[in-house]
């Protein structure tokens, strides 16, 4: 270890991104990016702001993109917070809002990133088991907490709970914040943004990485009460002030504003999602009802490392994690009908050796 580190630096165990490799002619189903570009109307915001006006910091406030966030989702601007990707915005979140003095609660299968913001930030996380099917039971939530985290639908089963069960949970925890992270959200699951009027509790996070095609852009959004977004914007301007540059703030603008194509993109992936799913369960395996833009897979021939090593020899790239009841599964990002094919056919050649 070099002797210069921080006991900070020192007593980290960073988050392991999905590997993002330079092969050539590679179906990368591994990060849960997009198989299809931006929308049109952001790729050409994002050329008209890469000009003179570069030299001039952004909007510390990204007011615009903050306003067009609040219309989409019949909010107002100060119950919306903008950051450098969800994962920033999550990041402020755990320091502002959930490190309290009792723990912080989380499912056991979720997010792997949320560990991480623990530790550095110092929380006490307890983890609640999913039930036998894989999902979050709201009444295993009963017990004593500071704080609660749920990625829904959940990450990496795809698995969601409806409205009112987020209801429920926030009425029974009314007294404690309660941070739900809708990243894959638009792909078929209830968003639990109507509940902000009613729950002055409940943050919720979104990502423009996903289901807006634009991960490489960092951006990403919380909404709820005024009072928590506060908070946000506290730990922000104690960061970095400037987090979203200005061809960033162009381009989310003016997706965010792009609706028919945001809703085209989505459909194609949901029904592609529907069409791999099928051809999946036609092969034996066993895929777990997704309402996200990938699918949790797991086939009782083979463990989920050889499978995913098995289609990384056929230069296809799916995501494996090595915890114990993840570990048959994999999970496998909806690309394009075409990348959908190529893994059914690499899929089923990996299994006649069987
Ligand atoms: C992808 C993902 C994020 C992070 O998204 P970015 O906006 O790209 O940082 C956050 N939460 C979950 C559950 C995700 O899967």
């Amino acid at each position: 270890m070099n002797p210069y580190w921080s006991r900070i630096a020192r007593e980290l165990s960073p988050y392991t991104p999905g590997e993002q490799p330079r092969i050539a002619n590679l179906v990368k189903l591994n990060t849960n990016e997009s198989p299809f570009g931006p929308s049109p109307r952001a790729e050409e915001a994002m050329r008209a702001a890469a000009s003179d006006s570069l030299r001039l910091y952004p909007d510390p406030e990204a007011v615009e993109l903050r306003q067009a966030l609040a219309d989409h989702h019949g909010v107002r601007r100060e119950q919306v917070f903008v950051g450098n990707g969800s994962d920033e915005v999550l990041a402020h979140a755990f320091a502002g809002l959930l490190k309290q003095t009792r723990p912080l609660l989380c499912p056991d299968i979720t997010y792997s990133f949320y560990p991480v913001w623990a530790q550095l930030f110092g929380i006490t996380l307890e983890t609640v088991p999913l039930d036998a099917g894989m999902g979050v039971r709201i009444e295993d939530y009963r017990r004593e907490a500071g704080a609660i985290v749920i990625a829904n639908p959940n990450a990496p089963t795809g698995i969601a709970l409806p409205r009112a069960a987020i209801a429920r949970l926030l009425d029974e925890h009314a007294g404690i914040p309660v941070l739900v992270d809708e990243a894959y959200v638009d792909f078929g699951g209830e968003s639990a943004v109507p509940l902000i009027a009613d729950h002055p509790n409940l943050l919720v996070v979104q990502t423009m990485s996903k289901s807006r095609a634009l991960a490489g852009l960092r951006v990403g959004y919380a909404l709820g009460d005024a009072g928590l977004i506060e908070a946000l914007r506290r730990v922000k301007d104690s960061f970095n002030s400037y987090p979203l540059g200005r061809i960033a703030q162009a381009g989310a603008t003016a997706s965010v504003r792009d609706d028919p194509w945001f809703r085209d993109s989505c459909s194609r992936i949901v029904a592609t999602r529907e069409t791999m799913t099928r051809e999946l369960t036609a092969l034996g395996f066993i895929v777990l009802p997704s309402c996200a833009n990938f699918v949790f897979a797991r086939h009782p021939l083979m463990g989920g490392a050889a499978f995913a090593a098995a289609l990384r020899d056929r230069a296809i790239l799916v995501r494996h994690f090595d915890k114990p009841r993840s570990a048959p599964y994999m999970r496998i990002t909806v690309g394009t009908p075409d990348d959908v094919r190529k893994l059914i056919a690499a899929a089923s050649d990996i299994l006649k050796g069987r």
